[in-house]
C-alpha cells in the first residue's frame, strides 16, 4: 500500500538513540516518524535499576527511562508506530522505507536500530536484571563483594572481568576453550595483574533460580562433567550483533555488521577529510543517518546512544535545510 506523503524524517528504532533523536526532530517541527519496533525500548525494557544515567540520583528502571522518552517525543508531536521495518530502499532521492505492504517515505532517514547481545544458549535471558547482566560498565556496582561469574573470552569479557574486580574478589572467568580470543595486554591485567581464576573448556549449560539467579550449571567439554555453583551474578560477554541485517546492499557495513558512518574508527584515514566536513551519521548514502548501538562497538551506553541519536538529529536537520556539505 503506497502512502504517499514525503515525510521529512523516519526514525527506524526507538529506544534512546530513536527517542532522543524524535525529541529533537519533533521540537524542531519537523514532524518525525518513529517506527519504534513490536518490542519498542531496546535492551532497557530488560533492565531494571538503571543508576547511570544523568538526571536520576535515586536511579530510574529501565523501562520507565524508556516510557520517558517515548512520551517527551510524543509531547512535542512524533508520531510513534510500534511496527517492524521489514525493507527498505536508499537508492532514490526519496528514501523508502515499509512495514509489510506499507510504504512510507521520506526525505531523510535515521536508523537507531541498536545491537542485541549475543547469548549463550543457556537461557541466561530468563533472569536478565535478577542477577544476569550483559553490561558490566552498568551493573558492576550492584554485586559488591557478592560471588560472581563472566562468560566469555574476548576483550570484552576481560574488560567487564576488570570492571568487576573493582567491586568483588570473588570473581570467576568461564571460557569454553583453553585459551582467550582477547588481546595480549587486556589478558595480562586479567591473569597477571589481577589473578582471576578461570574456569577453562568450560561452559555455561543452565542458570538456576526461581525469582533471581541462585546457581550455574556448567560442563566440561573435554569430559561432558558438570557440575552445579552458587552465583550471586553473571556476566554474560560474548559479543554483540548489530542490528543491521535489514540494510545489507544498501548501506557500508564494516565487517562486524557495523553500519559505517563518518565518524567510524574502522575507517580508512583517506575519510579524515569527510569526518572533519561532514555529518559524523552520514552513512555512506547522503540523507540516511545512522544512530547508537548499530554504530557503536566501542561505548554501548543508553547514555552515548542517546547522544548519537540527538547528533543524528541535528544532522538530518542541516541536511534538510541543504546546510550539509
Ligand atoms: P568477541 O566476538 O571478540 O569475543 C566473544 C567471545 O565470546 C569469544 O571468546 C567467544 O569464544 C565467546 N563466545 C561466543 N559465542 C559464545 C557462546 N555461545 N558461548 C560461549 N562463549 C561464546 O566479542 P567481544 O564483545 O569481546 O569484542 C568485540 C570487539 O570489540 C572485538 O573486536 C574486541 O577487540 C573489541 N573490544 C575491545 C575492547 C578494548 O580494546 N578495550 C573492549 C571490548 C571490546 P571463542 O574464543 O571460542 O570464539
Amino acid at each position: 500500500m503506497a502512502n504517499e506523503t514525503v515525510r521529512n524524517v523516519i526514525i527506524i528504532g526507538g529506544a534512546p538513540a530513536g527517542y532522543t533523536a524524535a525529541i529533537y526532530l519533533s521540537r524542531a517541527t519537523l514532524s518525525p516518524l518513529l517506527l519504534a519496533g513490536e518490542k519498542a525500548g531496546g535492551q532497557l525494557m530488560w533492565t531494571t535499576l538503571v543508576e547511570n544515567y544523568p538526571g536520576f540520583a535515586n536511579g530510574v528502571q529501565g523501562p520507565d527511562l524508556m516510557q520517558q522518552m517515548r512520551d517527551q517525543a510524543i509531547k512535542f508531536g512524533t508520531e510513534v508506530k510500534n511496527e517492524d521495518v521489514t525493507k527498505v530502499d536508499f537508492s532514490g532521492q526519496v528514501k523508502k522505507v515499509w512495514v509489510g505492504e506499507t510504504e512510507y517515505l521520506a526525505k531523510t532517514v535515521i536508523i537507531s536500530l541498536g545491537a542485541s547481545p549475543r547469548m549463550t544458549g543457556a537461557g541466561e535471558e530468563r533472569l536478565f536484571g535478577r542477577g544476569v547482566s550483559t553490561c558490566a560498565t552498568c551493573d558492576a556496582a550492584f554485586f559488591k563483594g557478592k560471588t560472581v561469574y563472566v562468560v566469555g573470552g574476548g576483550d570484552s569479557a576481560m574488560e567487564d572481568t576488570l570492571t568487576l574486580s573493582m567491586y568483588t574478589n570473588k570473581l570467576t572467568i568461564i571460557h569454553r576453550k583453553d585459551s582467550f580470543k582477547a588481546s595480549k595486554i587486556m589478558q595480562d591485567r586479567v591473569l597477571l595483574t589481577k589473578k582471576v581464576p578461570v574456569l577453562w573448556n568450560t561452559e555455561l549449560v543452565e542458570v538456576i533460580g526461581e525469582t533471581k539467579l541462585e546457581k550455574i550449571k556448567v560442563e566440561d567439554n573435554r569430559t561432558g562433567e558438570t557440575k552445579e555453583l552458587p552465583a550471586e551474578g553473571l556476566f554474560v560477554a560474548v559479543g554483540h550483533m548489530p542490528n543491521s541485517d535489514l540494510f545489507k546492499g544498501q548501506l557500508e557495513l564494516d565487517q562486524m555488521g557495523y553500519i559505517v558512518t563518518n565518524m567510524t574508527t574502522s575507517k580508512p584515514t583517506n575519510n579524515q577529510e569527510v569526518w572533519l566536513h561532514g555529518a559524523p551519521t552520514q552513512t555512506s548514502v547522503p540523507g540516511v543517518f545512522a544512530s547508537g548501538d548499530v554504530v557503536d562497538l566501542r561505548y554501548k551506553q543508553a547514555i552515548t546512544a542517546a547522544g548519537f541519536g540527538c547528533m543524528a538529529a541535528l544532522d538530518a536537520e542541516k541536511f534538510l535545510t541543504g546546510a550539509l556539505e
